[in-house]
């Protein structure tokens, strides 16, 4: 399973809204202000993987921040990550990034995080 990247313009289901705001609630004291931007952003690129990936903005920037992050535990052992992303002021994204029993990186976005945007 190869994550892959396609464009989207929808609003988000309501349990990616609830997953975002939970993962924001225990992120970076800084997370707390962009909670507000769950009911406006819409999703335009998402991962037809099934890994959860969405991203809000279509341009690359420098200027990414990790808002929140968390580990979850699968059944094989492995894990994964998802990680909230702010652009400048903008709530930007869901990461996802999944590892094996052993560590490794999985599904790995193409580069490195968020680099795969504006394709
Ligand atoms: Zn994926």
């Amino acid at each position: 399973m190869y994550c892959n990247n396609v464009e989207a313009d929808r609003d988000l289901t309501d349990s990616e809204k609830d997953l975002l705001r939970a993962l924001m609630q225990i992120g970076k004291p800084e997370a707390y202000r962009f909670i507000p931007q769950i009911e406006d952003v819409r999703v335009k690129i998402e991962c037809d993987c099934g890994c959860g990936r969405i991203y809000f903005v279509t341009e690359r920037s420098d200027d990414v921040m990790i808002l929140a992050s968390r580990k979850f535990d699968r059944d094989d052992g492995g894990t994964f990550v998802y990680f909230v992303l702010s652009v400048g002021e903008t709530l930007a994204g869901l990461e996802s990034i999944s590892y094996n029993r052993f560590g490794e990186i999985e599904e790995y976005p193409e580069d490195a995080l968020f680099r795969s945007l504006g394709k």
